[in-house]
């Protein structure tokens, strides 16, 4: 039996929800809305203008020139996104648009859908070395459990948010705050989140991370070992033992093998924490927010008492952490103890190097998703071709007009960077998931041959004469123009 529905009530088929939209509201998801009696795509559909020169400084993904004009537009230097495209459901429908066009006398298609992910999430790359959790422990956001702490990296702490588990496998309000908070992150808004065990941080693709309440400034110059081979020559001579604290490799100068090789004396020094290897000690304190990622203030602690034979009184003593960040000089007294003294003015030029060669501490949310499930069957009638096709580099894949990584091994698994995509790129549907644009590019007869929806094809100026709202924006500089027939380089 049809459905039946009140006058002016009009059904969204684009996700499982399948929402009755009366006249003048929009659905659950705020992507579709009745307009006078018509299902209409909310937000513009966005299409990208081929930055002219590459390396022209251009305000990236700014509106140019607002709704477009209907203006013709060039095919080859017009890429069709996904974003504001809609998404055909159930799957077997083709998708939204298939969009041709010729470049570089090459017939080429575009298969462009928003696609509707439950198995996707977001990686998050954090440039501190303050200790944010221990790995495996819950993250949360409002409360509820979001995603995990997992392996570390060389200067930053890594958060893996989202997926399919806290998507669909824990409580309703679990679901509907990880679908949120992935909203949020891959359309660059700030997050609360939680770490059990752990600090409390802000986070937002691109900026600064807060953590604990402090904005982070710098990440580390590398670990307490590098910064002992980095630096040693500039501290030749004009100290006799430096300390570079960090809570995975901490670096002592005159054991160290840079050390060595200057000719640097032992200082009978004595470490807490577990000896790797000449001048390198691990564990020297808990992990924390203190010195060099470690929990301590006072960088004397992870020290045992001079060796008496060995040291000597005035010995000169630099303890640094790995972004500069924190210091303290010292001078032994007769007891051979340490004595702060101010950082005389042949040492500020080495801490300030260091500082100089942190870079900036950022955030980077890297979203992954899946799409070799069913979201294959609106670019083709045999969704395993379209696999085979991506694993060949004959299709290639951008989401939003940004390039996306591949992961080898079976499926489509992607990544993308959300910085180089356009804003507000992503949407979400209540069931829940989140909604990301997605392109495959691809040769016309590449197309055919995988068993496309050929009839669906449809040249770009047909397209653009439809009366639907776009905007023209013009692709970031850095990113490859996706419309390049796969094979060449994208950059040319
Ligand atoms: S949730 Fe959004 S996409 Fe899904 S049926 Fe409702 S309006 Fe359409």
């Amino acid at each position: 039996m049809a459905d039946v529905f009140p006058p002016d009530t009009v059904r969204c088929d684009a996700c499982p929800v399948l929402c009755y939209i009366k006249r003048g509201q929009a659905g659950a998801c705020d992507r579709y809305a009745n307009l006078a009696g018509q299902l209409v795509r909310v937000d513009p559909h966005i299409l990208l203008d081929r930055a002219k020169t590459q390396g022209t400084p251009l305000v990236p993904f700014l509106e140019r020139e607002g709704e477009w004009d209907g203006k013709l537009m060039k095919p080859h230097e017009t890429f069709v996104t996904a974003i504001g495209a809609g998404t055909t459901y159930p799957d077997y429908k083709a998708a939204p648009f298939i969009v041709s066009a010729e470049v570089e006398g090459v017939d080429m298609v575009t298969v462009v859908t928003e696609g509707i992910f439950s198995y996707c999430g977001v990686k998050l790359k954090i440039d501190t070395d303050r200790f944010l959790g221990p790995e495996r422990n819950v993250v949360r956001a409002q409360g509820e459990p979001v995603g995990h702490v997992t392996t570390a990296e060389y200067g930053s702490q890594m958060l893996s948010i989202g997926g399919v588990h806290h998507l669909t496998g824990g409580t309703r309000s679990e679901g509907r705050v990880t679908c949120e908070t992935l909203l949020d992150l891959c359309n660059g808004k700030a997050v609360a989140l939680a770490i059990d065990d752990g600090a409390r941080i802000s986070v937002a693709a691109g900026q600064p991370p807060v953590v604990n309440g402090q904005r982070e400034e710098r990440m580390r110059v590398g670990c307490g070992s590098a910064a002992i081979g980095m630096f040693a020559k500039q501290w030749f001579g004009k100290v006799d033992e430096v300390v570079v604290l960090d809570d995975h490799i901490t670096g002592v100068l005159s054991e160290h093998q840079a050390g060595k090789m200057l000719g640097v004396p032992e200082t009978g020094i004595a470490m807490h924490g577990r000896r790797s290897t000449p001048g390198r000690y691990f564990q020297v304190a808990q992990p924390g927010t203190g010195w060099g990622g470690t929990n301590i203030s006072d960088p004397l602690s992870i020290l045992k008492p001079f060796k008496a034979k060995i040291a000597w009184p005035n010995l000169r003593l630099l303890m640094v952490s790995t972004t500069g960040e924190h210091f303290a000089y010292y001078e032994l007294d007769q007891d051979l103890r340490p004595v702060e003294r101010e950082l005389p003015e042949v040492l500020k030029e080495s801490v300030a190097r260091i500082r100089e060669n942190c870079e900036p501490a950022l955030t980077t949310v890297l979203f992954m998703a899946g799409a070799g499930g069913s979201l294959r069957a609106g670019v083709t009638e045999n969704p395993v071709k379209l696999t085979n096709s991506v694993k060949q580099s004959l299709t290639r894949v951008t989401s939003g007009g940004a390039p996306a990584y591949i992961w080898p091994g079976g499926g489509i698994t992607f990544m993308v960077d959300v910085s180089r995509m356009p804003e507000n790129a992503f949407g979400y549907v209540p069931t829940p998931a989140l909604v990301a644009p997605i392109e495959f590019t691809l040769k016309k007869a590449d197309y055919a041959a995988l068993g496309g929806h050929v009839d669906s094809v449809r040249p770009l100026d047909e397209v653009l004469r439809e009366k639907e709202r776009r905007r023209q924006i013009t692709s970031l500089v850095k990113n490859p123009w996706p419309l390049k027939p796969p094979g060449g380089d994208p950059r040319a």
